[in-house]
Parts: structure tokens; sequence; C-alpha cells
């Protein structure tokens, strides 16, 4: 009897166990197709100290990420710390712990932050909590407050070390760590080294491997490891791969974001999203993509002034090259598992699973950025001859030669390794768990909203300018954006009347299972984000909005808003437009619009155009400012104005400042110190607001 039901199982093996079999070739080892009974898995510990006691960890590498460049670097030190020098690590989100029990952590551990800075001095998002909790007017509660004896100094026993990613063009270069840091020591932790500070404005990963070499040692002394018996370790695999021969299709994620019983939409789950998009340029090679994204019955919402996170695909173009060069081209429909090696790791999948090849370069990893020399030197140890090997081993070891081969060059991995060697499958040996460690995940992109939420609750506008340069050092290549040609695809797509102008690079605009392009119309995946950039309370305080190109994009948000409050006979106090593009006829972004809502404003308020290639001399709207100085003073001073300056964060904020600075010295009177105070003041009190990047 048995041996029968056996066999009679074995026989419908296939039909048991998979609802509907999958289209999906698949080959490779048989995972167990046995199902289980779903066990509720046990809630995790926010208690970090007590994870670190359960799992022997010796180091925790806290990141505050927001694009996840901090969660990588996170995890390379986490890596390096196991890998390299024996001690038991793990990476920990920090909105994942309870940061009050700092104090509890032993003096044999240590603890690494690894911050990035966002925005105007901001913690990133899920940094948020630890934020607020450490940056409280009293010290903050730690958990062994009671039984301190010196409640001065809650953190003595805390050892610490972090690295900060930031950019130097903001004001606020690297705040978050510097405030971290200064927050840390004061309540009595030790730091043992320098914190690293990297600027992602030159060369963010030559500061974070420049950090590395001076806290190495440092680490070494303070954790008692010997420097010198550090060798080059054997590269150990932190995922495991998993071919898969049978699935059921519905399981299977096909790029499909966040997990598929999360029932609401946010930035783990992003909504996908109907759109309607058109160009705002007459030009045939640029475009500027205006979108009106529908969130009806998604739960999203938004305030004027925030941000929207919209989830592109990589280009098929860029998939191609990559999967030919690892020699995965004949496998793109295998399923595919990938997992954690270690089990207590803080992330046990680095992308939704089981998914596919092909969805993972698709879908879920960021194959654009260029690769760190890092990621060079691991892929050399698998090259299948010397010469390959040889000029891997130089891009990771010369940092002149990688400067100039791989970053000013734009370079993405798939194209660092066809030009070093362009066989389909020269890096097939290349295991796969070691793509997979090297790639982050695939980030959305951030937009200042361009309506109002008071004129337009359910529809969120976009206005995207699609992105292609050339690199100096090699000007035979254009490099497209990921997201906006994704979205210039998409708009073509929806649009197969667009004749004559240059496409970009190809994409497959369906998504997964056709749900972004059919009958329904386009969807593209969202999530909203808050921001502090934000309009006065009270619309009769007048406002000097300073935008040029996409940059105003939040001030037609705001020059709606306060046209509809207009019209709902509300007080509305002078709102000044300054705006600049090349020329009028070209790239002037709601030309049309401005008028009307402008008459609706009425009184003085208005737009002040610079148009930089009509006249002999370029004209930018900082020089529009200047000309009217006076005016703008006189509503800075007397009427109390707010103002809003949104765009480049290079050039045009920090012009923009500078002018602010001389019209309090002209027409101030104030001494240049006192000047660049006054500006510093209206910053502090909320009346001077940058949304720039
Ligand atoms: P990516 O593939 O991400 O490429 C961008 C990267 O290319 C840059 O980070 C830079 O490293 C590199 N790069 C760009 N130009 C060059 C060059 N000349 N030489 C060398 N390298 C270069 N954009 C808008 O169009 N409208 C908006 O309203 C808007 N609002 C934003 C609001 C916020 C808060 C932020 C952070 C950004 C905003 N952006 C906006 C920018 C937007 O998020 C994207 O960065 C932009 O659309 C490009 O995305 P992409 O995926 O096409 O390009």
């Amino acid at each position: 009897g048995t041996i029968s039901l056996g066999t009679l199982a074995w026989l419908a093996r296939n039909h048991l166990f998979t609802s509907t079999k999958s289209p999906i070739r698949s080959t490779g080892q048989v995972e167990s197709t046995k199902k289980q009974t779903p066990v509720a898995a046990p809630k995790k510990s926010r208690n970090f100290v007590e994870v670190m006691q359960q799992q022997s960890r010796r180091v925790i590498v806290f990141y505050g990420s927001q694009t996840g460049t901090a969660e990588d670097y996170a995890s390379r030190i986490a890596k390096e710390c196991t890998q390299k020098y024996n001690v038991n690590a793990m990476t920990a989100d920090l909105e994942e712990y309870d940061m009050e029990h700092l104090d509890e952590l032993p003096t044999d551990k240590l603890a690494i932050f690894v911050l990035a800075t966002y925005g105007e001095g901001e913690p990133t998002d899920n940094a948020v909590p630890f934020w607020d909790f450490i940056n409280q007017e009293e010290t903050p509660q730690f958990s062994q407050a009671d039984s301190a004896e010196d409640l001065s100094q809650p953190l003595k026993n805390l050892r610490y070390i972090g690295f900060g990613l930031g950019n130097k063009t903001y004001e606020h270069f690297n705040e978050a760590i510097r405030v971290v840091d200064k927050k840390l020591t004061a309540f009595g932790a030790t730091r043992i080294g320098e914190c690293g500070e990297g600027d992602d404005d030159g060369s963010l990963e030559e500061d974070f491997m420049a950090w590395q070499e001076a806290m190495w040692p440092a680490f070494c002394e303070v954790m008692e490891v010997s420097e010198t018996a550090i060798g080059e370790a054997e590269r150990t695999a932190t995922y495991h791969t998993q071919e898969i021969e049978f699935v059921s299709e519905t399981d299977l994620y096909l790029g499909e974001l966040g997990d598929k019983t999360q029932s609401n939409y946010d930035a783990k789950k992003p909504f996908p999203a109907l759109i309607q998009s058109r160009d705002l340029f007459t030009s045939s090679d640029r475009h500027c993509l205006h979108l009106d994204i529908d969130i009806t019955g998604s739960g999203l919402r938004y305030l004027t002034g925030d941000h929207i996170a919209i989830w592109p695909t990589n280009s098929e173009t860029e998939v191609s090259r990559l999967v030919k060069a690892i020699g995965l081209i004949d496998k793109l429909d295998v399923a595919v598992k990938v997992e954690a090696i270690d089990p207590a790791a803080p992330k046990k999948y680095p992308f939704p699973v089981p998914t596919t090849y092909r969805s993972i370069f698709r879908h879920y990893l960021d194959i654009a950025t260029p690769p760190p020399r890092p990621v060079l030197g691991a892929i050399a140890q698998y090259a299948t001859s010397e010469a390959t090997k040889s000029k891997l081993e130089s891009l990771a070891s010369d940092k002149d030669l990688y400067k100039s081969e791989v970053v000013e060059s734009c370079k993405n991995l798939g194209e660092v390794l066809e030009s070093i060697d362009s066989t389909p499958g020269a890096f097939a040996d290349v295991p796969f768990d070691l793509i997979v460690e090297s790639l982050s995940r695939l980030q959305p992109r951030y937009y200042s909203i361009s309506s109002s939420s008071l004129e337009s609750p359910n529809t969120i506008t976009v206005t995207a300018v699609t992105l292609k340069y050339t690199p100096e050092s090699t000007p035979d290549r254009t490099v497209y954006g990921v997201a906006t040609n994704y979205l210039w695809a998409m708009h073509q797509a929806a649009h197969p009347e667009i004749q004559n102008v240059e496409s970009g690079p190809e994409y497959y605009t369906k998504g997964p299972r056709d749900t972004y392009l059919n009958q329904d119309g386009v969807k593209v995946p969202v999530h909203v984000r808050k921001s502090n950039f934000k309009l006065p309370r009270n619309p009769s305080v007048p406002v000097i909005l300073v935008g040029p190109g996409t940059g105003v994009a939040p001030h037609r948000a705001f020059v709606r808003e306060r046209a509809f409050q207009k019209r709902n006979g509300k007080d509305v106090g002078k709102t000044l437009l300054f705006f600049g593009c090349r020329r009028s006829d070209e790239d002037y972004l709601y030309k049309d619009e401005w008028p009307e809502l402008f008459d609706t404003l009425g009184g003085e308020s208005r737009i002040i155009n610079a148009f930089s290639r009509e006249t002999d001399k370029k004209v930018y709207v900082q020089d529009r400012l200047r000309e009217n100085g006076s005016e703008v003073w006189d509503m800075l001073d007397k009427q109390h104005a707010y103002i809003y300056v949104c765009g480049d964060a290079k050039r045009m904020a920090k012009d923009v400042q500078t002018a602010f600075i001389e019209f309090a010295q002209q027409f101030g009177g104030k001494s240049t110190e006192e000047a660049e105070q006054y500006v510093k003041d209206l910053r502090s009190k909320g009346r001077y607001q940058e949304d720039v990047w």
C-alpha cells in the first residue's frame, strides 16, 4: 500500500505541488516542492543588544540610508569584519531597533554608524526615529537610566565609529554623522578614531576607502584582533543561489515590488499608478515630460511641496550587455531563489524571490552605477585569462586608472566587463552570488511634485527632463539616465504617433505580467515622500520663488495653489516667480499656463523670465533677481516674504543665495557678516527654503 501510494504520488508530483505549471523554462537543482503550512515568523526583537548576544555578534553596523548606498557600505563593513578579521558583525536598519539600548552595549562590542545626510542637513527617512531620540532637548532616556550612577554620561560604555555620506554642494555637509558624533561623545561614548566624511560631489567611494584605511588599524586594536594575522582570506559567499525546476507561476516575482501579501502602498510597496504624459519641450532631442499620476484608490496622500518617488526599470540594452558578459543570456527565464547564507542575516533575501534572472536584472538590481574598485578586484579572481585578470586588478588597485576608465567615463559593470573582453560569457565563471552582492537594489528616483494637493488631491504631477550626457573622457559615448529614459519609453509606447524624435535606449515597457502597459493605460510604480518645502500657512504672506528649468516644478504647484486659494476668496499675497531656460520657444515650461494663473493672482504678482540663449550675454535667474533687487528686498524686509529656491544645487542655489546676501548689504546697509547672518536667520526661521538636487 505504501509503495503504491508512493508511486502514485511520484507520478502526480507536478500536479500535486504546483497549481499552474510555470511556462518558465527551468533548470538546475530541484527545490523541495513540498508545500508547507505557513508558520508565522517569530517577532523580531527591537533590542539589538539582545540580538547581538543571541547571535554572538561583536560589531553592529547601523545604517541611515535613503538611496541604498549607506546600506551597501554598511554591508561591506560588516562583511569585512567577519571575513577578514574574524569578528562576527551584523548590519542594522536604524528604523528596526530601539536605540535607547545603546547604553547596554558592553565595552567588548563596537557600534559603527554609516549615515547619509539628505536634503537640508536632514537624516534619511529610516534614521528619523534615532535622530529625534538623540536630539531631544533633554538627555534622552536610555534603557539603564534608572540604575545609572552618572546620568550625564549614559553612554560611557559605548565604543563607536562612523562614516557619513554627504555632498559638499549642500550647506549642511554631512550634518547627520556630525550631529550624531557630537551627541554620542557628549553622552560619554568613546569614538575609536576619526569619523569619515564622504563627498558624493567628489568621489564618495574613494573617501570611503581612505577612511577604512585608517579605521581598520584602530578597529584591530580595540577589538583585539592582530593586524598581522590578516591575510587575503578566501571569499565567503553572502548569498546562496538556487535554480528552481518547478515553481508555481503565481509564486514567482516577475518584477513586482514589495511583498505580495502587503495590502497597503508605501515606500516598501509602491503603487502602480496610471499616468498620462506629454512632452513640454519642442526640440527633437531634449524632452521634458509632464506626468499626471493618478493615485485614486491607492491610499497615498500628498501635500503641496512633497516629493514623489518613481521606481524605474533598467533598459534592455544594459540588461543584455551584462547578462551576455556573465554568461546568463540563455538562462534569463530560469526561476531562481537567492537567500542569505547566514540564517540570522537582517535581510534574508536581497530582492523578492522566487524570481527569474531576467527580472533580477530588469527590475531589482542597479546595473547602471559604476562598480566600486573592490568589486572589480573580487571579479578578477574568477577571470579566465591572465590578461583579463591583470586588467581588472589594475583597475581595482590603481585609483587614477579606475577614475579615468570607470568613473569619469561613467561605465557600468556590463560596460567595464565588455571593454575588457567582449566575448559572450567571458565572465561566466564569476559566481552569481558575487554579482548579486556587488550590485545594490535598483532605487526609485525622487521628483518635486508640480501639482497642488488642494487643487488636485488625487492627481500628482511630475515635471521631469530626460537625462542623457556625453562623458568628457569618452566623447563618442552617450549615457542615458535610467528612470527618465524609462519614462520616455513609456510615453512613446503610449503615443505611437510620436515621430521624428530621437529615441533613447530600449526598455521593456509592459512591466511584470503586462501590468504596466495594457488596455487600462500606462502605469508606473510610485510612492510619496514628505518634504519640509512648504508654503507659509498664511496665504497672504508674499513669496519669492526661484526655479530655473525643472526647478520650476514645486513652484508650479505653489502658484497653482495660491491661484486656487484666490479663486476661493482667500487673501493671497504677492507671488514673484523667477524662471529660467534656454529659449522662450523651446524649453519654456508651462508657458501656456502662467498668463491665466498670474491674472488670477493679480496685483504685482508675475513671472520674471531669464532666457539664457536669446541675448548676446547669457542671462540667468540670479541676474534677473539682481535687476529686481530693490523690489525683492522690500518684499523681504518690509513684507516678511518667504523665499523658495528649487533646482540645481551645485551652482544656481549658491548664486541665488549670494544675490540675497548682496541685497542685505546693498539695500539693508549690513556688513558682509551681518548680511550672511541675516540669510542664515531667514533659513532657520523657515523663510528661506531650498529644494535642490
Ligand atoms: P540616473 O540614471 O539616476 O543618472 C543620474 C546620474 O548621472 C547623476 O547622479 C550623475 O551621477 C550622473 N550624471 C548626470 N549628468 C552627468 C554628466 N553630465 N556627467 C557625468 N555624470 C552625470 N528631476 C527632474 O527632472 N524634475 C524634478 O522635479 C526633480 N525633482 C527632484 C527632487 C529631489 C528631492 C531629488 C533628489 C531629485 C529630483 N530630480 C528631479 C532629479 C531626479 O531624481 C533624477 O535624478 C533625474 O531624473 C535623473 O534620473 P535618471 O534615473 O534618469 O538618471
